[in-house]
């Protein structure tokens, strides 16, 4: 045996383009497969100026995580589409994928990375502070408004919980329901006041907002694989899910009360390329493309 085919061992298609698809793609395509990421670009994170917490990245735009990351995945082969993933189907062997744009792609194995979706309550100002001066995570925003005034904004269950959490970062909380505030108040993207109905005005350098979390798992149902009443996809340790070809890493196989993080997103990601190219070396997946060096 030479080892110096060019061969590869199979078709993985990645569905998202966030830290869990990204570092999937990347693991995948080490390993020799044929990878394609298909990435609608509405990322979670897309409004955030900088996240926190995954070490030697800490303080990074995301944008410019995935930028460095999508130049990697280049430097390998790997095929970028920019497009919505709009149906799926599966047989025993193959997974295809239909895009927005018309197109149709076939795969050996599938990785769902496609994250949540935030419902963030009709609060007047909000949406344009997101990521900016308006929050979900102390563990991501709480350092930069330590012993500063924030308020917490209860738009679903958990709020106070979410509110003893902050606490560990500043003493200046007030906890205020959705309902009540008028609107957030300050310069641009920043945050100065919350204003209420009854005309009150809070002091705050920041909001953090317990709103309700939707994953985003239509190409899992559509897939026939297993999701749970919250709407997360079921999986193993490793990501794989109810159908045999489908592995899914990130935020939507995340139910609470585990953390959504950059960071575990990327670990998921690691885990469900290798536990996908273990498939392939043990012929359980990709049947016709089997590179010979990895039968050794
Ligand atoms: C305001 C805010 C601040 C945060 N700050 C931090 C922080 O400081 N530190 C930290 O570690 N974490 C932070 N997080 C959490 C972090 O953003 C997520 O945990 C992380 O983005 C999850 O990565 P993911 O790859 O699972 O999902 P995402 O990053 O959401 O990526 C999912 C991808 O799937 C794509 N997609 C979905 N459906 C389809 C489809 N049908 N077709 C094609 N593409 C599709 C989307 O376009 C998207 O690119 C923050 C979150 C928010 C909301």
């Amino acid at each position: 045996m030479t080892g110096t085919s060019a061969a590869v061992a199979g078709d993985v298609i990645v569905v998202g383009g966030g830290a869990a698809g990204l570092t999937a793609a990347l693991v995948l395509a080490r390993a020799r497969h044929r990878v394609t990421v298909l990435d609608d670009q509405t990322h979670r994170n897309g409004t955030v100026d900088e996240f926190h917490g995954f070490p030697t990245r800490d303080a990074t735009a995301p944008n410019r995580f995935r930028a460095d990351a999508l130049a990697e995945l280049h430097a390998y082969g790997v095929s970028i589409v920019r497009c919505a993933v709009t149906e799926a189907r599966s047989t025993d062997t193959n997974v295809s994928l239909s895009l927005a744009d018309g197109t149709t792609i076939h795969g050996d194995a599938v990785v769902l990375a496609t994250g949540v979706r935030d419902e963030l309550p009709p609060v007047a100002g909000l949406a344009r502070r997101w990521g900016k001066s308006v929050f979900n995570c102390p563990f991501c925003d709480g350092w930069e408004h330590r012993d500063q005034p924030v308020v917490v904004i209860d738009a679903a269950p958990g709020a106070d919980h979410l509110a003893d959490m902050v606490r560990s970062w500043t003493s200046h909380v007030t906890v205020v329901s959705a309902s009540d505030i008028a609107g957030l108040i300050g310069e641009g993207q920043s945050l100065s006041h919350v204003e209420l109905r009854n005309g009150t005005m809070i002091p705050a350098k920041a909001a953090f907002v317990k709103a309700p979390v939707v994953p985003r798992s239509a190409v899992a149902r559509a897939l026939g694989c297993n999701i749970d009443g919250d709407g997360y996809i079921v999986t193993s340790e490793n990501g794989a899910t109810s159908n045999p070809l489908v592995w899914a890493a990130g935020d939507v196989r995340r139910p609470p009360p585990a953390p959504h993080q950059v960071v575990l997103a990327a670990a998921d990601g690691s885990a469900a390329a290798i536990a996908i190219h273990k498939a392939f070396v043990a012929h359980s997946i990709g049947s016709a493309t089997v590179h010979p060096a990895l039968h050794r």
